[in-house]
């Protein structure tokens, strides 16, 4: 339980914007925690709530067990990366990485061994007689990571740590932040708005917005089983499609219906969705778990195109069915001219199914 996290009804408000509101939060062992969402679901003030730099309005908050609560950052037992990765512009490689162990007044062989076994782990371990004027972005970021690891915290948190990085280096970074993680095992809690770097990087997604939790699990979990609306439309390229659906029942046979169109449920839903009858319903589904028909079958929905754009790997079609826009990711092979109609089938097992009104996805399972 070392380097656990705990967050007990963690509040923090500034004036009258709640930026945190009655947070509860277990951050494992060695775990990779990412809080992710919009600009101002108060990620960073959680995360700085975590670190100490912010005073909690009320809640509590544990590391290793221990009430951190009262406890300035330094007795914390933890380390920090931001986005504007601070190093001393007058100090080189080395002396950047050591500076923390030189405050702590740790011996100079110590200090030197140390610098040098976390900067081989970050692969700077040939750059550490330069400066940072000397260094790439990515370099420099590696430097303020190995700067923080090198304390060897109970605990490293990282706020956008690589926002200020172009996106091949972001990519790059991303990969070395995984193996580093999976290497040195500190328990890690990162920021990102970047959902495509939370999935990569997570063991678990914590999806914020407006100072809640509003999902945490696994990557694939938040992807596939959207707790809600907005999750689901927060995480993936392209967002989930929703469409607004009816359960209606023919002949003893539960269905769902749309403006000119009808879907079948999974068969093990229909008896919980028996009792929904005439309720309306957000029906969510992702773009690739939508199979395209040259033409209207029988059990297809109408669709009309909008737009094609091949993008190498995939095309992603624009329709229009009813209201509704949709996305819907093909093959790129596959020929097909914007106003023309096509039919679409849902992948039933893949449908998710949100109250219309709380925007909560139904338990049907
Ligand atoms: P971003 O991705 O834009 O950094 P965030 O999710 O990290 O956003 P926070 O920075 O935690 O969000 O902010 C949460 C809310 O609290 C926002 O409405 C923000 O304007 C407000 N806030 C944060 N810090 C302060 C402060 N020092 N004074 C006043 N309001 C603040």
């Amino acid at each position: 339980m070392a380097g656990e996290i705990k967050l007990e009804g963690v509040r923090k408000t500034f004036g009258k914007v709640e930026a945190v509101k009655d947070l509860d939060l277990l951050v494992k062992e060695a775990e990779f925690l990412v809080l992710l969402g919009p600009s101002g679901c108060g990620k960073t003030t959680t995360l700085r709530c975590i670190a100490g730099l912010e005073r909690v309005d009320r809640g509590k908050v544990f590391i290793g067990g221990r009430d951190v609560t009262e406890l300035p950052p330094s007795k914390r037992g933890i380390a920090m990366v931001f986005q504007s990765y601070a190093v001393f512009p007058h100090m080189t490689v080395e002396k950047n990485i050591g500076f923390g162990l030189r405050m702590r007044h740790s011996p100079k062989e110590e200090i030197k061994k140390a610098v040098k076994e976390i900067a081989e782990l970050l692969q700077i371990g040939e750059l550490l007689d330069r400066y940072p004027s000397q260094l790439s972005g990515g370099q420099r970021q590696r430097v303020a990571v190995a700067r923080a690891l090198v304390m060897r915290p109970e605990v490293l948190l990282m706020d956008e740590p690589l926002s200020n990085l172009d996106a091949l280096l972001r990519l790059q970074m991303r990969a070395e932040l995984k193996r580093l993680h999976r290497e040195v095992g500190t328990t890690t809690v990162y920021v990102t708005h970047d959902q495509i770097e939370a999935l990569s990087l997570g063991d678990r997604i914590a999806v914020m917005r407006e100072g809640e939790i509003v999902q945490l699990d696994i990557p694939n979990q938040v992807y596939d089983k959207p707790a809600t609306v907005f999750v689901g439309g927060f995480i993936g390229t392209p967002p989930m499609n929703f469409l607004t659906v009816q359960v209606k029942s023919r002949d003893g046979q539960v269905y769902l219906a749309g403006g000119d169109f009808s879907v079948e449920v999974h068969p093990e839903w229909e008896e919980k969705l028996r009792e929904m009858v005439k309720k309306e319903l957000i029906l969510g589904i992702r773009a690739e778990n939508i199979e395209v028909r040259p033409t209207v079958e029988e059990g297809a929905l109408p669709a009309h195109v909008i737009v094609a754009e091949p993008l190498g790997s995939q095309q992603l079609l624009t329709v229009q069915v009813g209201n509704d826009i949709l996305k819907v990711a093909t093959n790129p092979d596959l020929t097909v001219q914007p106003g023309q109609t096509i039919g679409l089938v849902l992948t039933k097992e893949k449908i998710r199914l949100f109250n219309e009104e709380t925007g909560k996805a139904l338990k049907l399972e």
